[in-house]
């Protein structure tokens, strides 16, 4: 593969050492100097494992840590939750003018499960060393925690006023449904977010260091303006039970069995939805690749001139069905009279029907199918001033910014609070590191993230939430 990152002579390190902010420990008294990476690592302590369907270690503790520090510098910060281990935290910072549209800023607190034992660390130390912070959460999504975080306790000791009034929602349970964060917050206090037009969240913004045809790097930014749909089933299939020496039809085994063949191994049609056409056609235009994108094998081929940046245009040029959990029988010589499995299906905008009229047709006859949970795709446009203004930022911190419009293969939060009515965007942004780490093991093992990637992403944050 001839795309590699490339070392950049970027101007980040004379950053590291610039002290952010000054706060006070609210557990004591003494004022401490802290940085975002401090911080970061800080946030990776709290074990805030969510191991899903409501199993998690809580995120109140993290929450309670948020909620002083904001109090501390002044603000005005509500720490809620539907339970006293499940909180999230929400300030609303006012802005020079009160009449434009609010801009909400979502982070999630909650980690996926590490595996110590995997690791060659302990995933909630929280150790900064050789210019990254290791942790669990470190790039999913304590960073941006951190970042967004640094960034009001800069504006509270320097008296900065965004332009706008910024909500800053710090939630629990992004890495399972949201129903303890994100969804509740929506659901019982809506109140939170009158007056917000747009949101900013999680995936995106972040350089990706590409090598053009000519050889020269092309410094991409890729910005989420949309999601696939979540549609994940449960499907179901009915036979005739009885003992395993003496066949019988319909078998609900067999049944299903074929039935998740075909869901499972359909191509789905290649679909170029505007948002991934634009982000393959920008892309391999900077990269001076004349990419034809009439049919499968031209798209094919610009993907793979992409390099790592078309692993995601990978992933969203169709719709994907991918069967997941296998439920059935309980004893060898008995044919039960119901199968069951579970089926992830992820659809691109604007075709959430024709996805599932198409998979009701691969089930075929005998097999019910019911929603485990239902997320619509999203998408925002790339015309909004929101667009412009974050392509701004990032061109301010790095003049030769290549900024495109991907789509998520994926889900966040966004999809909780697009229902509002509010245009959501992926931008967590980070600034390449000068030599060339980058962050790595996200749902994995060894998970880090650069500290000069921390301290530049926090100041394009900073920069576009006060210009926005
Ligand atoms: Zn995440």
């Amino acid at each position: 593969m001839s795309y590699e990152l490339h070392k950049r002579n970027a101007n980040h390190l004379r950053l590291l050492g610039k002290v952010l902010f000054l706060q006070k420990n609210h557990h004591e008294e003494t004022p401490v100097k802290q940085d975002v990476a401090a911080l970061c690592a800080q946030l990776i302590r709290f074990d805030t494992t969510n191991f899903g369907e409501g199993n998690s270690r809580g995120e109140a503790e993290a929450a309670r840590f948020i909620h002083g520090l904001l109090r501390g510098a002044g603000y005005e910060p509500l720490l809620l939750g539907p339970d006293d281990k499940r909180s999230s935290v929400v300030v609303r910072v006012p802005g020079a003018d009160r009449n434009l549209p609010g801009l909400l800023v979502h982070a999630h607190l909650d980690v996926v499960p590490a595996e110590p034992e995997q690791w060659s660390f302990d995933p909630f130390a929280g150790t900064i060393k050789d210019g990254y912070v290791y942790g669990r959460g470190a790039s999913d999504m304590k960073d941006m925690v951190a970042m967004t975080l640094a960034t009001l306790l800069d504006w509270a000791a320097s008296g900065t006023k965004p332009r706008r009034d910024i909500v800053v929602a710090f939630v629990a349970d992004e890495e399972d449904k949201g129903d303890y964060g994100a969804l509740w917050l929506v659901k019982d206090h809506p109140e939170l977010f009158i007056g917000v037009e747009a949101a900013i969240g999680e995936s995106g913004g972040a350089a990706t260091i590409l090598t053009g045809q000519d050889g020269a790097p092309v410094n991409l930014y890729p910005v989420a303006v949309g999601e696939r749909g979540t549609l994940h089933i449960r499907v179901r299939a009915t036979g005739t039970s009885g003992h395993g020496s003496r066949p019988v039809e319909p078998n609900a085994v067999k049944l299903l069995i074929s039935a998740l063949d075909r869901v499972g191994n359909y191509r789905w049609p290649l679909t170029l939805t505007p948002i991934v056409r634009a982000y393959i056609e920008r892309t391999t235009a900077a990269l001076g690749f004349a990419a034809d994108l009439t049919g499968e094998d031209g798209v094919r081929a610009a993907i793979e001139a992409m390099g790592t940046a078309g692993t995601v245009a990978g992933v969203t040029v169709r719709c994907s069905s991918t069967p997941t959990v296998l439920r059935a029988g309980y004893k060898v010589n008995v044919i039960p009279g119901v199968a069951e499995a579970d089926i992830d299906i992820r659809a691109l905008p604007g075709t959430v029907e024709e996805t599932l009229a198409t998979i009701d047709v691969l089930l075929g006859e005998g097999i019910s199918r019911e929603f485990l949970s239902y997320q619509p795709p999203t998408s925002s446009s790339t015309q909004s001033h929101w667009f412009a203004e974050m392509a701004a930022a990032l061109t301010r911190h790095d003049p030769a910014a290549v900024v495109v419009p991907y789509c998520m293969g994926g889900g966040t939060d966004a999809k909780a609070f697009a229902p509002l009515g509010i245009s959501c965007y992926g931008f967590s942004p980070m600034g390449a590191d000068p030599e060339e780490r980058s962050a790595a093991g996200v749902h994995g093992i060894d998970e880090r993230v650069p500290v000069a990637s921390l301290i530049s992403g926090q100041l394009i944050l900073e920069d576009f939430l006060a210009a926005v």
